[in-house]
C-alpha cells in the first residue's frame, strides 16, 4: 500500500539512522511487535523497561511508514471537540479520554527526556481559532466544557488575537500543555534506545501468522520464523481489523515545509495553530526556522503519483500561510501527500482482540495519532502485565 508521495521533510533532518538486520533465524519471545512506526516504537520503549523478551519486526525500514509523513504536532485536543465527545460518549468517558490525551503528551515528554539524542520535543500552546463567526458559539461551548473539567485553556476574543498575531479571527481558544516533536528523529532514537535495552529489532522482515498452539503463536517471514507468546499489531493504516461499527476511513491529506526564516514575528511563542473548519488547516514551526503546514484533506483513499497535484495543493497551503502572515517571505521547500486514517467515532483502535487474549492492536488512527500511540503503548503494557487497564473499555476494539 502506497502511504505517501512527494518530498518528505523529516528524513532530511536526521541522517545517522541505525540499520537493523533482517530476520534469518528461528527465535522465540514473550512479545512480538509487528510494525516499526510510531506505535511500534512506543510499545517497544514501554516494554523495554520490563523483564519481557520483546522482538520488533518491520517489513521495510524503521519509521518508513506513515509516521514519516507526520507533521509532529502533539495536542490533547482532538479532531472531535470535548463537548462533541460528551454528547456521544457521555461526560465521564469523554472527559476521561481527554485527560488520557493530556497525560499522553506528558508521557511523550518523559520518553523524549529519557533518550540519549535530542528529538526536538518542545512544549507549545495551541491556538484553536474560529474559522468564521458561525463557529464562535461552538468554540464558546468547547471553552465551557474544557474549563468545567479543569483543562488549562484561555478564551481569546478578536482583540486579544490581534495583539498576539498578525491575523484577525473572530475568537480562539489557547490550550496549554501541548508540544511539537520531530517524529522521524523520535522513532529512530526510541528504537535505538530500546535495542540497547535488549529489544531485538529486525528490518526488511514481513511477517505472516502461520498457526498457534497452547504456548505460542507462530510467524514466518521469507527468511526466518518467530514463536511469540503474545503479539502487538502496530501496522498502521495497513490493517483495519474491526471495521464494522467503529470503522476506519482512509483519506488523503497534504503538507508542506517552507524555506527557513530567522524569526517568526507576530506568531506568539511559535504556538501550534489550527481551526474549527473541517477539514482544517494547521501549522507549526520547526527548530531550523521553517513552517510546516497541512490540511486540504480529500475523501480519496489513494495517494496520487502526479507531481502536479502535489504542486497545486502545496501552492494552496503556502497561500494559507501568507493569509495569516503576509509579512513572511517564504516559499515551499518540501511538499507531500499522504494517506490519513480516521475512525468514525474519533477514538483510536487500541486493545485486546475480543476473541483472542494473546493478540493486541495499537493503531494510530486520527490527527492525534502519536498521542493515541502513547496511550496505546501504556494500555497494552498494562493488559499484558496486569491483564487489565481501567480505561481500556473506552477504546476497546469491539466497542
Ligand atoms: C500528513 C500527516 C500528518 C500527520 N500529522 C500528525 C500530527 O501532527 N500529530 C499526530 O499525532 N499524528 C499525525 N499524523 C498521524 C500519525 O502520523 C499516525 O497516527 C502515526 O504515524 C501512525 O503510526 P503507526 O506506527 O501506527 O503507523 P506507521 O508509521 O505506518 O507504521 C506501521 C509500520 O508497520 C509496518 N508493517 C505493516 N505490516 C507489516 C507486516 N506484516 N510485517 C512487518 N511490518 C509491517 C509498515 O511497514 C509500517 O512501517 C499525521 C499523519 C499524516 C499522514
Amino acid at each position: 500500500m502506497k502511504l505517501y508521495n512527494g518530498d518528505l521533510y523529516w528524513p532530511e533532518t536526521y541522517k545517522h539512522i541505525s540499520k537493523y538486520k533482517q530476520l534469518n533465524e528461528v527465535i522465540t519471545c514473550d512479545v512480538l511487535i509487528v510494525g516499526g512506526g510510531m506505535s511500534g516504537a512506543l510499545c517497544a520503549h514501554t516494554l523495554s523497561k520490563l523483564p519481557i523478551k520483546t522482538v520488533l519486526v518491520e517489513k521495510e525500514t524503521i519509521g518508513s511508514g506513515s509516521s514519516t509523513a507526520n507533521t509532529g504536532l502533539l495536542q490533547y485536543a482532538n479532531d472531535k471537540m470535548l463537548h462533541e465527545f460528551i454528547e456521544k460518549l457521555g461526560e465521564e468517558k469523554a472527559v476521561r479520554f481527554y485527560k488520557l490525551c493530556v497525560k499522553a503528551v506528558d508521557d511523550l515528554e518523559v520518553v523524549a527526556n529519557e533518550l540519549a539524542d535530542p528529538v526536538d520535543f518542545i512544549r507549545r500552546d495551541s491556538l484553536y481559532y474560529a474559522s468564521s463567526e458561525e463557529d464562535v458559539p461552538k468554540l464558546q461551548k468547547e471553552y465551557d466544557a474544557l474549563k468545567k473539567h479543569q483543562f488549562d485553556v484561555d478564551y481569546l476574543d478578536k482583540n486579544a488575537i490581534k495583539k498576539m498575531f498578525s491575523f484577525e479571527k473572530p475568537a480562539a481558544l489557547l490550550t496549554k500543555g501541548d508540544a511539537e516533536v520531530n517524529p522521524f528523529k523520535f522513532i529512530h532514537t526510541i528504537i535505538k534506545n530500546a535495542h540497547q535495552k535488549g529489544v531485538r529489532i529486525y528490518e526488511e522482515t514481513e511477517l505472516q501468522e502461520i498457526g498457534s498452539d497452547e504456548e505460542y503463536m507462530y510467524f514466518q517471514s521469507e527468511t526466518g520464523k518467530i514463536a511469540a507468546k503474545k503479539v502487538i499489531y502496530s501496522t498502521g493504516y495497513e490493517s483495519i481489523p474491526f471495521a464494522k461499527k467503529i470503522g476506519g476511513k482512509l483519506n488523503r491529506t497534504y503538507a508542506i515545509a517552507t524555506t527557513p526564516l530567522p524569526a517568526f514575528p507576530n506568531w506568539t511563542e511559535n504556538c501550534l495553530i489550527w481551526e474549527t473548519k473541517r477539514p482544517y488547516f494547521y501549522m507549526r514551526t520547526t527548530k531550523d526556522g521553517r513552517i510546516i503546514a497541512g490540511g486540504l484533506d480529500e475523501k480519496i483513499n489513494e495517494v496520487p503519483s502526479s507531481k502536479s497535484i502535489i504542486e497545486k495543493h502545496s501552492k494552496l497551503l503556502l497561500q494559507k500561510i501568507k493569509e495569516h502572515f503576509p509579512q513572511y517571505n517564504v516559499d515551499v521547500s518540501h511538499a507531500w501527500v499522504a494517506k490519513f486514517g480516521e475512525s468514525v467515532d474519533g477514538l483510536p483502535f487500541i486493545g485486546q482482540h475480543p476473541k483472542n487474549d494473546r493478540v493486541f492492536y495499537c493503531l494510530g488512527y486520527g490527527g492525534n495519532g502519536t498521542v493515541y500511540s502513547m496511550i496505546g503503548a501504556q494500555m497494552i503494557k498494562d493488559l499484558i502485565v496486569y491483564q487489565s487497564n481501567p480505561d481500556a473499555e473506552i477504546v476497546r476494539l469491539d466497542r
